[in-house]
């Protein structure tokens, strides 16, 4: 309820808000003659600063030169300035300070107050996205370097050579194809990310999903010669999901297991129920496990479905693990001939499931790739 307060208490409800303040606050007092000193800074600045700064040099707390020079210039001329500076330590941050003269009582014209803001997420996110564009212009690059080199060798050198002729065709069909390819998982992985926040509500019966993946990719692995085996699992209920996107996770990574086995090698695709969280998180091969991706706080009693799919193939070096699931990254030396999009595709869909994704696997022992994905309740 909103009460009018009498003054002094309206004052104490003032400092205490700007104490409590998530952005660091402090009072810059300028000084005749001398470096302008901190009269005060609010819990978030003594914290970031990590210094005690009523009475310190302003230069204590903000050293950059650039921002110490802004804020002294506020100062003299009794003005408003803004800078942004960068702090250096283990984890670099990025910081704007909006420096504000403040006309008080007894009007003193030295007073400023600077707030912080810290940027850092936001030029984290602008840099990604920067990268995200530069490698998916680059990965379209290659093929369409490839398919305009062609077409200009058709048109010159192979004009009258049909044996030529169908060869190229042959490869420029194949390239466009990549690039089709491509194309749709940017556009899927764009879609899945505008609704990652919201929940699905569906309900997926995932051994059933499982089976129907596996009879689409029957031709490829006939052509690969790898047999693909289901353990369905007892008891294992349904998931709250969207039917879709699951098809896609399980496509992608049963499409790999398929593609990294060698001829006449085998995938397991099993399902199991998890009664909670830490059993679904657990490792299966009693190895390393490494997870790529795990729900934040599920609510108590939530069981899980975990889908673990196991290869033959020539697994994945420690040092690569953690980044499997960035857009475009591959094992260098591998020439899966996919788009690096797949595990990417793979972590946001179960991300919007609220679910999690663990990869075991080492030099020469295959992959394990497993998915855990909260139960639906049992429909009564
Ligand atoms: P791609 O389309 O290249 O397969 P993914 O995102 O699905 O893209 O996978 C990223 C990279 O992870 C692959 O290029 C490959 O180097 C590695 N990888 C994925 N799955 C496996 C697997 N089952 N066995 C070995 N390496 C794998």
């Amino acid at each position: 309820m909103f009460r009018l307060m009498d003054k002094n208490a309206a004052g104490a409800a003032a400092q205490l808000i700007l104490e409590l303040l998530p952005e660091p606050v402090i009072l810059v007092q300028g000084r005749d003659g001398e470096a302008p000193e901190i009269a005060y800074g609010n819990q978030a600045a003594r914290e970031v600063f990590r210094i005690e700064l009523a009475g310190a040099p302003l230069g204590a707390a903000l050293r950059r030169p650039e921002v110490l020079e802004a804020i002294e210039g506020a100062l003299a001329t009794a003005t408003s300035a803004e800078v942004a500076f960068e702090t250096i330590g283990v984890q670099p941050r990025f910081w704007r300070a909006f420096a504000r003269p403040l006309v008080t009582e007894d009007n003193d014209p030295r007073q400023l107050v600077v707030v912080l803001r810290d940027e850092t997420d936001a030029r984290r996110t602008e840099r990604m996205r920067a990268d995200f564009l530069a490698n998916a212009s680059h990965e379209l690059r290659t093929p369409l370097a490839s398919l305009a080199g062609f077409v200009e060798t058709l048109r010159t050198h192979a004009k009258d050579d049909p044996e030529a002729r169908d060869k190229f065709l042959g490869i420029m069909a194949q390239q466009a194809t990549r690039m089709a390819r491509l194309v749709d998982d940017l556009l899927s992985l764009s879609r899945i990310e505008l609704n990652e926040h919201i929940a699905p509500s569906g309900k997926v019966d995932l051994a059933r999903t499982v089976q129907d993946v596996s009879d689409a990719i029957k031709p490829l692995t006939a052509e690969r010669r790898v047999s693909v085996s289901i353990e369905p699992g007892p008891d294992v209920g349904s998931v709250t999901g969207d039917r879709d996107q699951l098809v896609q996770v399980i496509q992608n990574l049963v499409d790999n297991a398929v593609k990294y086995t060698p001829a006449g090698g085998k995938v397991h695709v099993s399902l199991q129920a998890a009664p909670n969280l830490e059993v679904a998180r657990a490792s299966s091969r009693g190895g390393f496990g490494l997870s790529l991706l795990s729900p934040d706080a599920p609510s108590d009693g939530q069981a899980y479905v975990v889908l673990r799919v196991t290869d033959q193939g020539p697994g994945i070096a420690r040092q690569h693990l953690p980044r499997l699931s960035e857009r475009f990254y591959r094992v260098e030396g591998q020439r899966s001939g996919g788009t690096g999009l797949g595990l990417a595709i793979v972590k946001h869909v179960v991300n919007r499931h609220r679910g999690g994704l663990t990869v075991e696997s080492a030099e020469g022992e295959g992959s394990t790739f497993s998915v855990y994905l909260p139960a639906a309740a049992p429909s009564s």
